[in-house]
């Protein structure tokens, strides 16, 4: 795949720009002139051929050759609802979630939550979500939703969608063999569990506990195994 860049705003018209970390990635890591072709995307689905007009320190103009309808995204709605772990393992975990084609990450708040999900923490990740869409090609970005509290989460979430917590004790994932469900809700507690009124409000509202073996996963892993079972056991059986 050839070199990727992320522009915002949306692309309208034959001209668009190059901001910020993008900039330094085109002149720094790139080494990039003027007249060079390069990749753009603008995270709302298909991505464009461009020509790099002119190179500044801030800004970097593009004229834009072609809009090409590019869909690298999953076949059904995949949202991912997760009591975000610490530091580098919830930036590993969105990133993974990126690349699997998640549609949507939900941050949990719960109980036994310890990374508050504060909007300098989402902004981080939004940065992530546009670096890990960059390499893997996906022309639509992750969206990462507004933070709730859990027990709202399971009554607000939609009741078409199959709807799984994972728990450990919960049914094999193999009793739901390769889903055929127009959305998916995955979700994972934090590294101290749900508490127990937090899964008895998702039992009650008809959501149904899932286990991941045996073992106990952490946080991003338990996310990752859960969204890769969704996404390429889905994806192999189309
Ligand atoms: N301290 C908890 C485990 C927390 S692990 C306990 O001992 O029960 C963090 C989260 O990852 C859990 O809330 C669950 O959603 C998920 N998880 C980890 N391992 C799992 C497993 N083997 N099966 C199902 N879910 C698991």
């Amino acid at each position: 795949m050839s070199e990727r860049f992320f522009v915002a705003p949306p692309v309208a018209g034959e001209r668009a720009v190059l901001t910020g970390d993008e900039v330094r990635h085109l002149t720094a890591a790139m080494r990039g002139k003027v007249g060079d072709e390069i990749v753009v995307f603008d995270g709302s689905g298909g991505e464009f051929a461009a020509r790099v007009t002119a190179i500044g320190k801030q800004a970097v103009d593009l004229a834009i050759l072609e809009r090409r309808e590019v869909s690298r995204e999953l076949s059904f709605v995949l949202t991912l609802a997760v009591a975000l772990p610490k530091g580098d393992r919830q930036k590993w975990l969105v990133e993974k979630a990126t690349e699997l084609g998640v549609t949507r990450l939900a941050p949990l708040v719960t109980e036994r939550g310890v990374a508050q999900p504060t909007e300098a923490a989402l902004d981080r990740l939004r940065r992530s979500v546009i670096e890990a869409s960059k390499q893997c090609g996906r022309n639509r970005l992750l969206e990462i939703a507004p933070p709730l509290a859990a027990v709202d989460y399971f009554a607000a979430a939609p009741k078409t969608a199959a709807r799984l917590i994972a728990e450990p004790g919960g049914q094999p994932l193999a009793a739901f063999g390769a889903n055929s469900d127009p959305e998916v809700i995955a979700v994972i507690g934090p590294e101290g569990g749900f508490a127990p009124a937090e899964v008895a409000a998702a039992k009650n509202t008809g959501w149904q506990a899932v286990s991941l073996g045996s073992r106990i996963l952490r946080v991003e892993t338990a996310a990752i195994a859960l969204a890769a079972w969704a996404a390429i056991g889905r994806a192999t059986s189309e």
